[in-house]
C-alpha cells in the first residue's frame, strides 16, 4: 500500500518477491527436475496471474492447475509456457486447451478417446500426461487399468494424434516421509514406468512430487516436481516443520482495519450465543471479516489475532462479516490494522496456527479467503 492511500476494510497483501524466493528455494532443493508451479485455485487463494508472472520469473518451466478453465485463464493472459491441466469431467472445453497447446492428462482410455477426437478435430498434436493410480485412489489408473490405457495411448501416438508427454502419480503420505506407503507408491510408479518402457514409451516428464516430496524425498523428484503450498511460503504440514524452517517465507498476509473500539462492561457477553462473557471491564475490537470471506467459523474462540501490539483471540463466535476481539486496557481505535496471519518472522500468527487452532491444514485457511477480499501486491524485496 502506499502510505497516501486509505487501506480498505481487509486485504490479503500478497509478498510475490517472496513467493520467487520460494520458487527458487524448492527448484534448489531439486536440482536435477523442472519445477511446475501449482496454480490451481487462484493460486491456492493468492491470485492466479501475478503469481503465475511471478513463478514464471522465477524460473517455473511449467505452471500447473487442477481445471480447464483455470489452464485457459493463464493462456488468455498471454503464457506462451507450458501448462497442465489435470481435472476434467466429459464436456469439459478440453478441445480448446489442446487446440491453445496446453498439456492435459488423461485417467482412462475414455478421457483419452475424447483428447484424440479433440486433437483431430483442431488438427494438432495434443499433448498427454498418463496418470497411474499408485495408491492414493484418486484420479489415475489403478494398476489393473494401466495397460489398458498404455496401449490405448500407444495407439493414438504412433498415429500421430497424441504425443505421451508424461506419466505421474500422485503421493499420498508425502507429509509423513518415512510413511511404508511412499515406497509403496515409489515402487509402483516404478512398475508403471517400466510397463511404458516395454513398449517403448518414453515420456518426456515422469513426474510424482508435491510440495512436501519435493522438500523431503528426493528419490520422488524424477524430471520434475509440482510444488503448491510451498510455492506460497506455507509448510506442507507440522510433521514437515514451520515455514521458517523449511527455509519458506509466507507470500499471504491477511490485515484488517477495526470497524469499532470500545468500552464493554464486566459480565457481557460477546457475539452470538454469548461463547465469550467478558471477565470484567475490557476493550473490544470489531475486526470486519467473517465467513463469508473465509474466515472459519471453527476460529471461534480460538483463531489468533495480532491487535495492538499483542496475539489476541477471536472472542466469541465468527459471524458472516465480523468478530470481536479483547483487547483487554490495550489502546486501538477505529480503522487501526490487524493481521489474523502472516509471517511469524514479523511477530504475526501464521495460516499454520489457524489451522491447528481450527482442526485443519494450512492449504484450506489460505485457500478459503474469498473474493470480497482484495489481494493487493506488498511492497517489499524483489525476489
Ligand atoms: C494440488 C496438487 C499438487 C500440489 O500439492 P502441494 O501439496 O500443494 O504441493 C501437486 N499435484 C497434484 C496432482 C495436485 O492436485
Amino acid at each position: 500500500m502506499t502510505p497516501e492511500a486509505v487501506a480498505p476494510r481487509a486485504y490479503a497483501s500478497i509478498d510475490l518477491g517472496a513467493l520467487q524466493r520460494n520458487v527458487r528455494r524448492l527448484a534448489d532443493a531439486a536440482p536435477k527436475a523442472e519445477l511446475m508451479a501449482v496454480v490451481k485455485a487462484d493460486a491456492y487463494g493468492h491470485g492466479l496471474l501475478p503469481c503465475a508472472a511471478a513463478a514464471r520469473t522465477a524460473g517455473a518451466t511449467w505452471l500447473g492447475v487442477a481445471l480447464p478453465e483455470e489452464a485457459l485463464a493463464l493462456r488468455a493472459a498471454g503464457d506462451t509456457g507450458r501448462i497442465l491441466t489435470w481435472l476434467t469431467v466429459p464436456g469439459d472445453p478440453i478441445d480448446a486447451c489442446i487446440a491453445a497447446g496446453i498439456d492435459v492428462s488423461a485417467y482412462d482410455v475414455g478421457a483419452l478417446a475424447a483428447i484424440g477426437a479433440a486433437a483431430q478435430a483442431a488438427d494438432t498434436v495434443a499433448r498427454v500426461h498418463l496418470k497411474a493410480d499408485t495408491g492414493l485412489s484418486r484420479g489415475g489408473a489403478t494398476a489393473a487399468g494401466w495397460p489398458e490405457l498404455l496401449a490405448a495411448a500407444d495407439r493414438l501416438a504412433r498415429d500421430g494424434v497424441i504425443a505421451i508427454s508424461g506419466i505421474w502419480s500422485h503421493l499420498a503420505y508425502a507429509d509423513a516421509p518415512g510413511h511404508p506407503v511412499v515406497a509403496r507408491q515409489v515402487a509402483a510408479f516404478e512398475s508403471a514406468l517400466a510397463a511404458a518402457a516395454r513398449l517403448g514409451i518414453e515420456p518426456e516428464v515422469r513426474h510424482l512430487a508435491n510440495s512436501a516430496a519435493t522438500l523431503c524425498l528426493p528419490a520422488t523428484h524424477y524430471d520434475l516436481v509440482r510444488p503448491g503450498i510451498a510455492v506460497y511460503g506455507v509448510s506442507p504440514g507440522p510433521a514437515l516443520g514451520t515455514e521458517a524452517e523449511l527455509g519458506l517465507e509466507p507470500v499471504m498476509t491477511l490485515h484488517a482495519r477495526l470497524a469499532l473500539v470500545k468500552e464493554i462492561p464486566a459480565g457481557a457477553g460477546i457475539s452470538y450465543g454469548h461463547e465469550y462473557i467478558a471477565a470484567e471491564a475490557t476493550r473490544v475490537g470489531l475486526v470486519p471479516l467473517g465467513y463469508a470471506d473465509g474466515i472459519p467459523r471453527a476460529a471461534t474462540n480460538v483463531g489468533p489475532v495480532l491487535a495492538a501490539g499483542a496475539i489476541r483471540t477471536v472472542a466469541g463466535r465468527v459471524c458472516m462479516d465480523q468478530f470481536v476481539v479483547d483487547l483487554g486496557s490495550d489502546p486501538a481505535v477505529a480503522g487501526d490494522d490487524v493481521v489474523l496471519f502472516g509471517d511469524a518472522a514479523r511477530g504475526e500468527p501464521t495460516a499454520a496456527d489457524w489451522a491447528a487452532a481450527c482442526d485443519t491444514i494450512g492449504y484450506e485457511i489460505v485457500t478459503r479467503i474469498g473474493p470480497r477480499v482484495p489481494r493487493v501486491p506488498s511492497v517489499g524485496r524483489e525476489g
